[in-house]
């Protein structure tokens, strides 16, 4: 049975695909399958509807986030779907992201995300163009860490709080860059041990 929700640390885990544009060398899915015993590879998409039916069965959390082995922004209409069913049952909503939904999507999708999503958190990953392509091998080329700024930038201006983080197997120079960039955004910042 495939795992379309999940708790982990008191949270609903949502797990909307596993399509992503990036293959972060850090990345979970390189060696292992899953979270806590929860096998996150899907045989199939779940429909939205399902995955309401699936929340419904334990409304017993605050937090819901989109999060799972691949990128949410591919869904990014039954993300809102479920976000706005979410906030219909009271519940806070945060996004875990690439950052990269707008050229995944081919449009700035953050009008979309306004008033649906509360909170963001984007992996920054690297200080500059070319350590986040090394970082993150993404199919966007060096494209991406300008477009991934912006959809944060974006984010922030449309009123959704913005997280960004870095994983701890870069320089600690880079670190320090990453962390001036947040705070120049606007963004909290966070830097994320490796999960082995
Ligand atoms: S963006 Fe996330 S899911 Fe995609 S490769 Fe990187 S860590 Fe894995």
């Amino acid at each position: 049975m495939d795992t379309y929700v999940y708790f982990f640390e008191g949270r609903l885990y949502i797990n909307l695909t596993n399509k992503c544009c990036n293959d972060c060398t850090f990345c979970l899915r390189n060696n292992m399958d899953g979270i806590e015993g929860n096998n996150l590879w899907l045989k199939k998409e779940g429909s939205k509807e399902e995955i309401v039916e699936l929340i419904k069965k334990n409304l017993n959390f605050t937090d819901a986030v989109f999060c799972g082995y691949g990128e949410s922004t591919y869904r990014v209409d039954d993300m809102v779907y479920l976000a706005q069913f979410l906030h219909s049952v009271g519940k806070k909503v945060r996004l875990d992201t690439n950052g990269l939904g707008s050229l995944i999507n081919g449009y700035d999708i953050v009008p979309k995300l306004k008033g649906n999503i509360d909170y963001v958190s984007v992996s920054l990953n690297e200080a500059d163009a070319d350590g986040y392509d090394k970082v993150s091998r993404s199919v966007f080329g060096k494209e991406a860490f300008g477009a991934m700024l912006d959809f944060t930038r974006e984010c922030i201006k449309a009123g959704i709080k913005a997280k960004m983080t870095v994983v701890d197997v870069i320089p600690k120079e880079d670190i320090e860059k990453c962390r001036a960039i947040c705070e120049n955004l606007g963004a909290e910042f966070r830097v994320r041990e490796l999960i082995k």
